[in-house]
């Protein structure tokens, strides 16, 4: 196990250190595991990058898909 790293989840919003080339730094997680999938925010484009890098490029997470407030009641 890992363990003691910050946790990533898909529908996190993250921003990167490196900017695309549409002008945006902000990406959606679309898959984690060894290799994380990535949407650009502004122009959807896809793109797989390694766990490794990923993280080493991850300035701040912009929006959390899991957070620690609980979900409003459905409804
Ligand atoms: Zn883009």
């Amino acid at each position: 196990m890992l363990g003691g790293s910050v946790g990533f989840h898909v529908g996190d919003v993250v921003q990167l250190k490196k900017t695309h080339p549409c002008g945006s730094t902000e990406w959606e997680i679309t898959r984690t595991g060894i290799d994380f999938g990535l949407k650009c925010a502004r122009c959807g484009r896809r793109v797989l990058i390694q766990r490794a890098k990923f993280e080493k490029l991850v300035k701040r997470t912009v929006r959390f898909a899991v957070g620690p407030e609980p979900a409003s009641p459905p409804g």
